[in-house]
């Protein structure tokens, strides 16, 4: 019976073989903590409970980590099974420490009820996103492996549910540390309980032939280490072993095989000092033993994400039985054994030599590591993999993944849009929360809905981190409220259709309906005004469409008209009769026609003041250019054309503003939107668009569309901007 002083003792002494300035005094007075504060309280197994936390800072021991590991591997459980505080921890030994002891309580609380294979990988992400500290997830991997080493005492029920656990997520967290060692044990001893019958068969077979096996592995060590001796290969290690129970399974269960049929039970190991050496005994394996073709890996050149470098190859003995060779020097092994725990002492053979893979992130953190000292390094590792996203529970225990800082909102729309929609509560943890509540990985979140909920509130776009749940919310209020949309929307186009001096009918009559649609892309009057009801369309857009249309329909064919008895009079007569009195339009008097569609060209929006010259064009009214405007120029209209050219100048009775359009170029600085916008409405001109974008070369372009009476004011705001500092260029565009 060993005492639990003999066991501390030991520990001790696993530390002072690697770590001759390890902080003994922290560690034993974290071990008297530990054991005064589990006092009476016992395992199953019979042993004192304190005789669990020893045995899990000897194997984080094992892994050779610094002391504050050690020490929160001693007071792993305080949290959890005894009166002590985080506060308590903190206080006595460090926040550090008290961190990595919560954070593995944390784990530790974490509920697994989830058995769905998809799930899986999300667990097991969670369990990185709430380890910040890497320490707090081998701490956890150290508890576990004790766990499943005394898991005999526990119920049937307790074993396979462990096992699975272990072999489901702790095992794959282990290999992808490059943990190998206890993700081999972790493997085992699940299987054990998972299939006990193929484990027992696994183990008899092994213990039976244990003997036969350890003659043939001696035979080829000898072999081996012979050879190499001649070779003058220096300072190598050679030794057989059976692989393990939980890879023996695999195989079986993969090929179909039974043990006796398996390809490659044994496995040998050559460790060696430097790489060349690797390959050198690689060579002498090849001449000594026939290898089996593609069987050849060279993991050292290119090593696994996990950091595993070796070589790999399988040959076949003399008596015909194949087995594998792993050829690695000292390092490599090590790290092999103990991945990222074991890197701080073995560095220097990675530096810069790693694939771009999964786990690159290690990678980048242990090469800022290069001149830090054991203790320093593992302290500095933290896990930012995960670091923004977190990983919640469903009531169910399904694992969701959302964005760092999602509400309850992001999680009841990330189940359903209806949960979304009718959520009226949350619960984290059983207990009620705000929806603005931020989660965190681990929460267990359960959503209140009810059928009389009213739906969403607008201010819960702002509240939801996730654009899933913000287009759903947005939907929502796009749908759900159509009647009440379509309502409202057919009010606003009523009100400003009057505004317009416009009737109902003319629009439902003549093409004006089929045509306004068609040009502001809705299929259905009522999709129009569910649009203008929830904004995403405006009434007065939609009545300029109308009015436009309503012109140009009762216009068209009577101004095509004129333009044909005009043109056959001047064939006629030679010279057109003194012009009938005429009205102006939209301010634009055209010589010989009264009460015609006129527009003004987009090309260069002139405005009063501008010299002027129309175009008739073909059912479009007649179109007003500037004058120096490069598509007014006649020598650029086909021969045919030219008659459509005519006089047209500006009334006295102008009103209303003018739009026109603006280029503005600039030196790019902050400040100048604010500056240009300022000088605009100090001249007191109304803009209707304003837009700016960076040329690569440092300049920004400004096109501003606005509205002037006449051709003076557009000048004094040309002006205006011009004197804002940096402003290279004011423009009116043309043609
Ligand atoms: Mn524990």
């Amino acid at each position: 019976m060993v005492t639990v002083e003999e066991r501390y003792k030991h520990l001790e002494r696993t530390i002072r073989g690697y770590n001759i300035s390890a902080d003994f005094e922290q560690v034993r007075s974290a071990y008297e903590y530990a054991r005064e504060h589990h006092g009476a309280q016992m395992r199953r197994d019979g042993t004192p409970f304190i005789t669990h936390p020893i045995q899990v800072a000897q194997i984080v021991a094992e892994m050779r980590l610094d002391s504050e590991s050690i020490v929160a591997a001693l007071l792993h459980d305080c949290i959890e099974d005894t009166d002590s505080t985080y506060e308590d921890i903190a206080r006595l030994f460090s926040p550090t420490v008290a961190d990595i002891v919560d954070g593995v309580t944390k784990l530790t609380r974490v509920k697994y009820t989830t058995m769905e294979e998809e799930q899986m990988e999300n667990l097991r992400k969670m369990l990185f996103a709430m380890s910040r500290d890497i320490r707090v997830i081998l701490i956890k991997i150290a508890d576990r492996l004790h766990n499943m080493r005394t898991m005999e005492y526990q119920t049937p029920a307790k074993q396979k549910k462990k096992a699975f656990e272990t072999m489901e997520i702790y095992a794959p967290i282990a290999h992808r540390l490059g943990l190998a060692k206890l993700k081999w044990e972790l493997e085992d001893l699940s299987l054990k309980y998972l299939d006990p019958v193929a484990y027992d068969e696994i183990q008899r077979s092994l213990e039976a032939e244990s003997a036969e096996h350890n003659q043939f592995m001696s035979a080829v060590q000898a072999q081996i280490t012979e050879r190499l001796t001649e070779q003058e290969i220096p300072h190598t290690t050679v030794y057989g072993r059976v692989k393990h129970p939980y890879s023996i399974y695999r195989k079986m269960y993969l090929q179909e095989k039974t043990m006796a049929e398996l390809y490659d039970l044994f496995a040998f190991r050559v460790l060696v000092d430097t790489i060349p050496d690797c390959y050198n005994v690689l060579g002498v394996i090849h001449d000594l033993y026939k290898p089996i073709l593609g069987r050849f890996k060279d993991y050292i050149a290119t090593p696994k994400p996990n950091m595993y470098q070796s070589l790999h190859t399988t040959v076949i003995g003399d008596e015909g039985i194949p087995f594998e060779v792993q050829i690695r020097t000292y390092d490599m092994h090590a790290i092999a054994e103990y991945g990222v725990a074991a890197h701080w002492k073995y560095k220097r053979n990675l530096r810069g030599e790693q694939g771009e893979g999964t786990y690159e992130w290690i990678r980048r953190l242990l090469e800022n590591q290069e001149d830090a000292d054991a203790e320093e390094f593992i302290h500095s590792l933290k896990i930012d993999l995960f670091a923004d996203e977190v990983f919640v529970f469903t009531p169910r225990g399904d694992v969701v993944n959302l964005p760092a800082g999602a509400t309850p909102i992001d999680f009841a729309y990330s189940i359903h849009s209806v949960i979304g929609n009718t959520m009226v509560g949350a619960k984290v943890n059983g207990r009620m929360v705000g929806f603005d509540y931020q989660l965190s990985s681990g929460d267990v979140v359960e959503i209140a809905t009810s059928k009389s909920a009213h739906g969403p509130s607008r201010d819960w776009i702002a509240l939801a981190r996730s654009s899933e749940a913000r287009s759903k919310i947005r939907q929502w209020f796009k749908r759900e409220r159509r009647d009440e949309n379509i309502a409202q929307g057919r009010s606003a186009f009523d009100s400003e259709l009057r505004h317009a001096g416009l009737t109902m009918g003319q629009v439902t009559d003549s093409g004006v309906l089929p045509a306004v649609l068609k040009q502001s892309g809705f299929q259905t009057l009522d999709e129009m005004y569910a649009a203008i009801g929830y904004g995403g369309y405006t009434a007065a857009k939609a009545v300029n469409k109308v009015r436009n249309e309503v012109r140009q329909q009762t216009k068209a064919a009577a101004l095509e008209k004129a333009a044909q008895t005009r043109a056959e009079k001047e064939a006629q007569e030679g010279r057109p009769p003194a012009p009938p009195k005429v009205k102006s339009e939209k301010g634009i008097i055209v010589e010989g026609l009264s009460n015609c569609l006129v527009k003004f060209a987009k090309c260069c929006t002139p405005v009063p003041g501008d010299e002027i010259t129309g175009f008739i064009t073909r059912g479009y009214g007649v179109s007003v250019h500037r004058k120096d405007c490069p598509n007014a120029n006649p020598s650029r209209t086909p021969a045919a054309e030219q008659g459509r050219w005519i006089k047209v100048s500006w009334s006295d009775d102008i009103r209303e503003p003018y739009s026109t359009a603006l280029e503005v170029v600039c030196k790019d600085r902050s400040g100048l939107l604010v500056d240009v916008s300022t000088a605009l409405s100090t001249c007191k001109v109304s803009v209707t668009g304003l837009n700016s974008h960076a040329t690569a070369d440092g300049f920004a372009i400004f096109h501003i569309v606005l509205s002037v009476t006449d051709a003076e004011q557009l000048s004094q705001v040309m002006r205006k901007i011009h004197q804002i500092s940096g402003v290279m260029k004011v423009n009116r565009p043309a043609g």
